[in-house]
């Protein structure tokens, strides 16, 4: 008897969750004794009838179906995960099930469905020690799955079933869209709470970045409704919907790879394999128009200095400092590439002279303000990164230039060799032909 307590108790002490500051692990305990209790809450809200089981059964096939076509995906997927929620297709099920469930059964293809993803998307010995996480974004689907409960009974006539075949099905539909988008509020919102909870240096805009991406969930929530239709009227043609879904689901990774290769993960700009096709389309582009472009290349002054004083990790935050300065003082639709270590490249569309040397000293001027403040190691106290300098050589290309973009680099990072020499923090233009105006 002792033994059949002991090892548990052993097994759950050594949850990865108790390493966790404690904040967080207060965060993450309230938000799982609230789902359970919403979920005993609505549990007994319905009654459920031998059909009900078939379809909890249908949906959960369903799930199991849709994890095993992307495992591998998923490995990947939350291996690459950003810092920002992640997406879940996974939806498709227990939005199904909310609809035309009663609730406990809901809850339960919740609980079925993560536990299945948790037990085949990882081979044993490769499962992640913070189980805690995976539980904790399970209690989250099953606190927003409760939310859209409670919206649907209050006001869905034909709750749990599907909206009403006639015009009045566009008023259920309207409902139902109301509880499935609160269900995603809190969903998204608890997530993103969490981050913030357990990384609090994490800027909000680096967890928001991917927030467009929210559209494939909701995506999701759609293939749950046709997925609800389809368990009540159709049932084979539930298979459709698992190859669509997982389809899509691959496709997900395609896209995170693709952005992946195209983005330095430091500084978020362009690698520059990439920087380089995107100029030479703005190149051919300018041309057709009849618009001027210019390229920039700054590097940062004596960086290795910063690096010495404050470590590789403080030149990084420097180093991650200045590029969003740079992306801030640049336009949206300027390309910015990392040429490598501290320096960046830019190549500014629609330009003239005067624009690129107002937006070079900006870029200047901001860089030397900037405050990096690093974060305590151990007990002593922040310090504080100021003084950073950066050093632009900058090129114009005239619209109806005939060089390349290979010549325009070479002559900014001539200018950018002089101006080191001349003594840094400065900006140099230089021209592709003889500028127009010799008064420059
Ligand atoms: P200068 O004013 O002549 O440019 O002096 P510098 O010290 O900046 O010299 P240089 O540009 O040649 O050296 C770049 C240094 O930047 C060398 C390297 O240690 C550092 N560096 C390059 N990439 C990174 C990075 O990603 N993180 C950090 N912390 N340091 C980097
Ligand atoms: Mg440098
Ligand atoms: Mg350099």
């Amino acid at each position: 008897m002792r033994t059949l307590i002991a090892a548990p108790w052993r097994w759950a002490r050594s949850w990865a969750l108790w390493q966790a500051p404690r904040h967080v692990v207060a965060y993450v305990l309230a938000v799982e004794v609230i789902a359970v209790a919403t979920t005993v809450g609505t549990a007994g809200l319905m009654q459920i009838r031998g059909t009900d089981l078939i379809y909890a059964g249908m949906l959960c096939a369903g799930a199991w179906l849709h994890i095993e076509g992307v495992r591998p995906t998923e490995r990947q997927r939350e291996r690459g995960a950003g810092a920002g929620p992640y997406l879940d297709t996974k939806a498709v099920w227990s939005v199904a099930a909310a609809l035309i469930l009663p609730p406990l059964l809901a809850s339960a293809v919740v609980v079925v469905t993560y536990t299945i993803a948790w037990l085949r998307i990882w081979p044993r010995r490769q499962r992640p020690l913070d189980l805690f996480r995976w539980v904790f974004s399970a209690a989250t689907i099953l606190l927003g799955t409760q939310a859209a409960i409670a919206v649907l009974a209050l006001g869905l006539p034909t709750y749990p079933g599907l909206p009403r075949p006639t015009w009045a099905g566009f008023a259920d539909l309207a409902v139902i869209a109301a509880a499935f988008g609160l269900r995603w509020l809190l969903n998204y919102g608890l997530v993103v709470a969490a981050i913030l909870v357990s990384s609090p240096n994490t800027r909000l805009a680096k967890v928001l970045e991917n927030f467009h991406e929210q559209s494939q969930e909701i995506g999701a929530y759609a293939f749950g409704l046709l997925a609800a239709a389809l368990a009540v009227t159709n049932p084979p043609l539930l298979l459709a919907v698992v190859v669509g879904v997982v389809a899509v689901h691959r496709g997900l990774l395609l896209h995170q790879f693709r952005t992946a290769s195209r983005t330095d993960s430091k500084t978020g700009f362009h690698t520059l394999e990439w920087w380089f096709q995107a100029a030479r389309q703005a190149l051919d582009r300018a041309r057709v128009h009849g618009s001027g472009l210019a390229v920039l290349i700054a590097d940062l002054d004596h960086f290795k200095q910063v690096n010495d004083t404050y470590g590789h990790v403080g030149g990084d935050r420097a180093l991650e400092a200045v590029a969003r300065a740079l992306r801030t003082e640049v336009r949206d639709y300027d390309i910015v590439g990392r040429w490598g270590g501290e320096e960046f490249v830019v190549l500014l569309l629609d330009v003239d002279e005067r624009q690129t040397r107002a937006i070079a000293e900006r870029i200047r001027e901001r860089v030397h303000s900037l405050k990096v403040i690093l974060e305590p190691a151990g007990d002593s106290p922040p310090r504080t990164i100021t003084d950073l300098t950066i050093s632009i050589g900058a090129t114009l290309i005239p619209h109806d230039s005939a060089d390349t973009l290979d010549e325009a680099i070479r002559a900014a990072d001539a200018a950018l060799y002089a101006v080191k020499e001349a003594g840094r923090n400065r900006v140099k233009l230089t021209y592709l032909m003889p500028p127009r105006h010799p008064d420059a």
